[in-house]
């Protein structure tokens, strides 16, 4: 981010007392209408920890195609997104009114005048159907169900996020997703998100672990703001310069 984004009035303001207000988004929107379609080999390969040009054998290849048809009745992607102003922002900050988002995130955005936070899911299905694989004893077929649960969350991020990008203005981009847990951000950051998103209207609570329910779904946020310029939002990847080397979220 450029030094000219850091507003002097937030640098490191102390945490309000109490419960923060939350605030009221600029946009927001449920989206209850995502298709993932089907979830490709190489994606449920990767998820399983094959490596990049590693070919499973037949057995494991059939059984990931059994299993992959059996998902696509139980996938159920569901979405919301929540657009609210940047109020100020450190390289460690960002604020959106009084409340605080903290980690390198803020960084990694670069000058994003406004923030998009996302939740997503693939639905309680998936999970129960690796749980049912696993009470059979095919450990192997839970395996892969909970790996497409994992592409299909993922996946449906990736949707909300393009539903994100349609509410970026001519001459704006939207930068890669972050989520609590990776790239700076600390998964208690969760509880931060889920005060500035409707998550319950898309199906997704926050269990005192911070793991999401159903267990797959992704959150995370977007910075908005211009593509070009001084002020610009980073769009780079920062996983390059990341000592996280077996991260699966590397792109
Ligand atoms: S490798 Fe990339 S995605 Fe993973 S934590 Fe590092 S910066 Fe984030």
């Amino acid at each position: 981010m450029t030094g000219s984004r850091v507003r002097p009035d937030a640098l490191d303001p102390p945490d309000p007392p109490g419960m923060a207000a939350m605030p009221v988004p600029l946009e927001a929107e449920v989206c209850g209408d995502l298709v993932v379609g089907r979830p490709p080999a190489d994606e449920i390969r990767r998820h399983i920890g094959y490596p990049a040009h590693a070919v499973p054998g037949t057995t494991v290849a059939e059984r990931i195609q059994a299993v992959t048809d059996e998902s696509a009745a139980v996938l159920r992607p569901r979405g919301a997104f929540a657009i609210h102003g940047v109020t100020g922002q450190t390289p460690h900050r960002l604020l959106v009114e009084r409340v605080t988002i903290r980690g390198d995130v803020a960084r990694f955005v670069g000058a994003a005048d406004r923030i998009a936070v996302v939740v997503a899911t693939a639905g309680a299905g998936i999970s129960e159907l690796a749980d049912r694989y696993n009470a059979e004893g095919d450990s192997l077929g839970a395996l892969i169900a909970d790996a497409i649960g994992s592409w299909a969350a993922e996946a449906t991020a990736d949707a909300v996020t393009d539903r994100v990008k349609t509410h970026a203005g001519p001459g704006e981009a939207v930068t890669l997703r972050y989520s609590p847990g990776y790239c700076g951000m600390a998964m208690t950051q969760q509880a931060v998100l889920f005060g500035l998103v409707d998550a319950e209207a898309a199906g997704v609570s926050l269990l005192p672990s911070m793991l999401m329910q159903p267990l797959k779904s992704v959150s995370g946020i977007v910075g908005i703001g211009p593509a070009a310029g001084p002020e610009a939002v980073r769009l780079e990847s920062p996983c390059d310069a990341c000592g996280r080397v077996n991260c699966h979220m590397r792109r």
